[in-house]
């Protein structure tokens, strides 16, 4: 079975009410689009982007792994739920480094995630120091079997999102042959832990994607879709993203 594309947009620590049209518009297009299209919003901004786009796809970026408890700051999957997401985002690079998640903190949010009834976006990628020392396909290779959670259910409610970190926020993008070659990778990771349904989980592509590369990156074998950080801030940013990945 074809996996169907996933363009998802992480806005980070972006966004107040003013922005909320930016999410009306994109929602609108998506409607229309033939491929899946999701927004991660702050956390403060989920509820009433719900509210004003009713049936459009709201993640957070982060969850806890625990349901409730003293983790001041934190966020459970209940709340993210509650508020009307729909998914979130586990293991950025971002809290990984600043907020020294580990694999194991990452698989723990994955699984309270999707037992919750969250879709999951989990992140993997490498450091510019990993590339070049040529190490990157075995070093995100365990990263991602390290934080692959024990069971992931309906395989179109988990991806795994392949975000270079020297790419992030840089305008460097990896070529298609490199980006290809993680792809499969990863594609051999996932199906020799679910099998079957491993190879219906969707990889996305992250790090720079924008309106200029995106279909480039989109023709690549077992890329099934982008995670976008600053170019999903703007509706007249991400749409055309969204546009090539329908082809
Ligand atoms: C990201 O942070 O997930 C990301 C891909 O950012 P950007 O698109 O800005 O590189």
């Amino acid at each position: 079975m074809a996996r169907r594309k996933l363009v998802a947009g992480n806005w980070k620590m972006h966004g107040i009410a003013l922005d909320l049209g930016e999410v009306s518009a994109i929602s609108r297009a998506a409607d229309k689009a033939d491929v899946d299209v999701a927004l991660c919003l702050p956390a403060t901004l989920i509820e009433r982007a719900v509210r004003n786009s009713p049936g459009f796809a709201i993640g957070g970026q982060d969850v806890h792994h625990a349901d409730k408890g003293a983790h001041t700051g934190c966020i459970s999957a209940a709340m993210l739920i509650d508020a009307g997401a729909r998914l979130t985002i586990v293991g950025h690079s971002e809290r990984r480094e600043a907020q020294g998640e580990s694999d194991a903190d990452v698989r723990a949010k994955a699984e309270a995630a999707l037992v919750a009834g969250l879709d999951v976006i989990l992140c993997i990628g490498e450091s510019d120091a990993i590339r070049e020392a040529g190490e990157a396909v075995p070093t995100v290779s365990a990263q991602l079997d390290a934080s692959l959670p024990a069971a992931i259910g309906e395989p179109s409610r988990f991806s795994v999102a392949y975000e270079p970190i020297w790419a992030i926020g840089t305008g460097k993008v990896p070529s298609t042959q490199d980006i290809a070659e993680m792809h499969a990778a990863l594609r051999g990771r996932l199906n020799a832990a679910f099998g079957e349904a491993g190879s219906q989980v969707r990889i996305l592509y992250g790090g720079s994607v924008k309106a200029s590369n995106a279909a480039e990156i989109f023709a690549v074998p077992d890329v099934d879709g982008a995670l976008v950080g600053g170019a999903s801030l703007k509706a007249s940013d991400f749409l055309p993203i969204v546009e090539a990945a329908a082809g």
